[in-house]
């Protein structure tokens, strides 16, 4: 995922100037000051969807910064096998709460995200600056964008309840989605990209540090990669290796189906979503279509309508 979105970024942001030049004339910050919410982007999706490319793209087109809501990107490690956008990728756009936390310090529970991530939207909201809150833990984001928020209740445990769905800021809430086939089988060779990009040899430096890293790192040793790759590192052998590679796809797929369910699920409970389908960009992608094929999809079908949104959103 991140060469690819990485490769494609340049070329469309160059089919925007025009955002690009109305955005420069200060559309966001001219927002600030005369609202009492803050007014936030948010980024909800599963796994391998694209939030993270279509964060900075709407960070480097509005002036913004982004909040990282993936509960295991919060924590310091494991950079490919939990898939933090590398920083050349990032182009400058400062983040929050991106690999911040010591994982050793134990687990960041929905307030606690809820409080530091507010604190980081009050940061960038008062330097005049629009906050995109970008991530697939949609507990945080419930936890961040709820009007009330209890630890106690699990926002997608069953029937929608009216008061789960006001919500706290001004915010423009972008749904970034791949139909599930083409999804999944996106994620499988994304896993087989994360391997070659050095995803094994992280988790060997990794449990090379000690014992049992989910005991020391209880949030950051939930990482898919890390539970399904422990017997292969006792056993060393080729079924063992090809059983964790292949639990750790099955747990991905699983994972993106769930996001998809909670997501959902924050529809039902009346957040008004808008659903952004990146599947043309996708398969365009699985069927190894040139990069300017790709670019064309993405502008068409995810950042165009995206950075349309945004703008009338901030020009409200
Ligand atoms: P939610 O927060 O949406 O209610 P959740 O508590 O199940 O759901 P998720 O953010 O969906 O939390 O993550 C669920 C599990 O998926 C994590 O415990 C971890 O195993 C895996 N996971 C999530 N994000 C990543 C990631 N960036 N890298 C590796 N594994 C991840």
């Amino acid at each position: 995922m991140r060469i690819l979105f990485s490769r494609c970024t340049d070329t469309a942001r160059g089919l925007l100037p025009a955002l690009v030049r109305r955005s420069a004339a200060g559309v966001e910050g001219a927002h600030f000051g005369r609202r009492e919410k803050e007014s936030t982007v948010v980024i909800l999706g599963a796994t391998g969807t694209g939030k993270s490319k279509l964060s900075i793209d709407i960070a480097a087109l509005f002036s913004a910064e982004v909040v990282n809501a993936d509960k295991i990107q919060v924590y310091r490690g494991l950079d490919i096998t939990t898939n933090k956008m590398p920083m050349v990728d990032r182009r400058g756009v400062p983040h929050h709460l991106l690999g911040e936390l010591d994982p050793a310090e134990g687990v960041l529970t929905s307030t606690g995200f809820r409080s530091l991530a507010s604190a980081a939207v009050t940061g960038i909201a008062s330097r005049g600056r629009i906050p995109v809150v970008a991530g697939g833990s949609n507990s945080y984001i419930h936890a961040l964008m709820a009007e009330c928020c209890d630890e106690r209740v699990n926002p997608f445990d069953g029937a929608p309840a009216a008061t789960r769905g006001s919500l706290r800021y001004r915010s423009c809430l972008l749904w970034v989605d791949v139909e599930a086939s083409a999804l999944a089988e996106y994620l499988d060779r994304r896993v087989d990209e994360m391997l070659r990009a050095g995803m094994l040899e992280e988790l060997e430096r990794y449990f090379a540090t000690g014992e049992d890293p989910s005991e020391r790192h209880p949030g950051l040793g939930k990482a898919i990669g890390v539970p399904e790759f422990r017997e292969y590192f006792q056993q060393r052998t080729a079924a063992a290796y090809d059983e964790a590679v292949a639990k750790v796809k099955n747990n991905t797929r699983r994972l993106a189906k769930d996001q998809v369910r909670k997501i959902e699920q924050l529809g039902a409970i009346g957040w008004s979503l808008q659903r952004l389908d990146a599947t043309p960009v996708v398969a365009a992608r699985l069927a190894g279509c040139s990069r300017m094929a790709e670019a064309e999809a993405w502008e068409r079908d995810v950042m165009g309508p995206s950075f349309r949104s945004v703008e009338s959103f901030l020009r409200d």
